[in-house]
């Protein structure tokens, strides 16, 4: 009997262990660590953030899930692990510390013959002075986030109906931040909640963004197909935030958060300040921060991670100018190159350099968004992932001949600019590959045929339609299987 051990219940160590447990059944052991007792789906914490849907619309208890398929579950959060076990035990091991109110103080391990490491990020606030729930800008990052960002939006609604002027800042909290797109979609329903309401006049609405241009959404941007024509996600993007009446600003990376007052860089060295009323800034992400020892106890943190906190794959971490990157950097298998029998899914891999161009401010600050991590890359990764380890215990060899880089393979984004089933709105795209590929795509970096946006009302349908799908998947109930990630 093997045993697997998933640490992280979001949308790729979900999947893992989902895949995992289906297709190696009984024989073999699939436990998950994981500190929250609910699974979330996080691309519907949107609609929360607005009042349109609930947390508990968001989410369900995980436990009862995973007896049902017979996954051990410990609600705890990993802290350590030991790849080789220690001088004692040789048995590779992960230390936790449960989180579950019963159990909290208390500490335990799991052994493990396989790890999975799909912890995701750290939302890392404190990189930006002032930044989150805890200061003076919203999130909805979390349900609960997204639940006190619908709070705090009614009380400017409240007060712009009662004739007062409010500005709303969204955007991203930090100069290398990514996750454009969620604040992009944010700012969208923001917008047209603002204007379902008739409270236009009363509102100012700013897109603040650390990317270069409007439109590109951490991807370096990119030419789609729409309506028959080739246009930039520029173009696109620039045209859906002037249709919301919402003014932009680019280039800009966020320092510092006061009360209403927001202080940023732009790229030509200068520093400015924003005034708001109502701020809902994207954090940087940094991984989780778990630790790593050898056989003898030697801290080997460093050996596997990389310095950002993420895992290191089997990507190509050299560092080259952005002249010299080629789409072979990405990783494939996401195996760990120092212990095989490691890997990371989903976020918590270690990308091997931005997909957009880096740039620097002329006082030095680094000000563009680092490599979108969106849920498609992270089920299809946490199903890789599963696959290579089913395909190793039934064959018993040492090979992963699944593969999914994201330098070739496509994801789709339906950004929810507005709730409703007649009167909802979405602009939908569809980008092939993620990370541009010039050598195979000489031209526009992707394959026009797959690289398409459109706006309108069935791309809400659709984006409605994935929630109830995804969720429906997630609990495990009959044929779940048959939805791809
Ligand atoms: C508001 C919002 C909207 C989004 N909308 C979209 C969208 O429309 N389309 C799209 O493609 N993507 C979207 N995304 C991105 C998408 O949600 C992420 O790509 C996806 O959740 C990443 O999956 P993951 O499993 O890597 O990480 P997560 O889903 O964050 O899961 C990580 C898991 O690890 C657990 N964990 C953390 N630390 C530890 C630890 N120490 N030990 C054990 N477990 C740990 C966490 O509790 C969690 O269960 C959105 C993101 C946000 C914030």
């Amino acid at each position: 009997m093997k045993k697997i051990v998933v640490l992280g219940a979001g949308i790729a160590g979900h999947t893992a262990a989902l895949i995992l447990k289906h297709k190696l059944g009984r024989n073999h052991q699939v436990i998950v660590v994981s500190p929250h007792d609910k699974y979330q789906w996080i691309p519907s914490n949107i609609w929360v953030g607005i009042g349109q849907m609930t947390a508990k619309q968001v989410s369900f208890p995980l436990e009862p899930v995973y007896r049902k398929k017979g996954i051990e579950f410990h609600q705890a959060k990993a802290t350590a692990i030991y790849p080789e076990g220690t001088a004692e035990n040789g048995s590779p091991f992960v230390a936790f510390e449960y989180t579950s109110e019963s159990k909290t103080g208390q500490t335990g391990k799991v052994e493990y013959d396989f790890l999975i490491n799909a912890t995701g990020p750290k939302l890392n606030f404190a990189a930006t002075e002032g930044l989150g729930p805890k200061g003076f800008t919203n999130s909805v990052c979390t349900y609960p986030h997204a639940e006190d960002s619908w709070k705090n939006l009614q009380i400017s609604l409240e007060k712009m109906a009662k004739g007062e002027k409010q500005t709303f800042l969204i955007g991203t909290g930090h100069p290398t931040a990514t996750c454009q797109g969620v604040a992009f979609e944010y700012a969208l329903n923001v917008a047209f909640e603002i204007s379902k309401r008739k409270l236009n006049e009363k509102a100012e609405i700013i897109w603040i963004t650390n990317e270069n241009e409007v439109g590109d959404f951490g991807m370096g941007g990119a030419f789609i197909k729409k309506g028959g024509y080739v246009t930039s996600t520029r173009v696109f993007a620039e045209s859906i935030l002037a249709e919301y009446g919402i003014r932009w600003i680019t280039k800009a990376g966020v320092i510092k958060v006061e009360q209403g007052l927001a202080h940023y860089e732009t790229l030509d060295g200068e520093r400015h300040e924003q005034k708001f009323d109502f701020a809902m800034l994207i954090p940087s992400f940094a991984g989780t921060g778990l630790k790593a020892f050898d056989g003898s106890g030697e801290d080997i943190t460093a050996k596997i991670f990389a310095p950002s906190g993420f895992m290191k794959v089997d990507a190509d971490y050299t560092s080259r100018p952005y002249a010299e990157w080629s789409s072979a950097d990405w990783p494939s298998t996401y195996q760990s190159p120092v212990y095989p029998n490691i890997f990371a899914a989903g976020i918590a891999f270690a990308v091997p350099h931005p997909i957009s161009q880096p740039r620097t401010s002329k006082s030095g600050l680094a000000i563009f968004p680092t490599a979108p991590r969106t849920g498609m890359p992270s089920g299809v990764t946490g199903k890789v992932v599963a696959l290579n380890i089913i395909d190793r215990i039934k064959n018993n060899h040492n090979e992963s001949p699944h593969k999914a880089s994201m330098a070739r393979m496509g994801a789709a984004c339906i950004i929810s600019s507005g709730y409703g089933l007649r009167n909802g709105m979405a602009a939908s795209m569809t980008v092939f590959p993620i990370v541009p590929d010039y050598k195979r795509f000489p031209d526009w970096g992707r394959d026009l045929n797959y690289t398409v946006g459109e706006p309108g009302l069935a791309g809400h349908w659709v984006k409605l339609l994935l929630h109830y799908l995804f969720i429906y998947k997630a609990k495990a109930n009959p044929f779940w299987f048959l939805i791809p990630e």
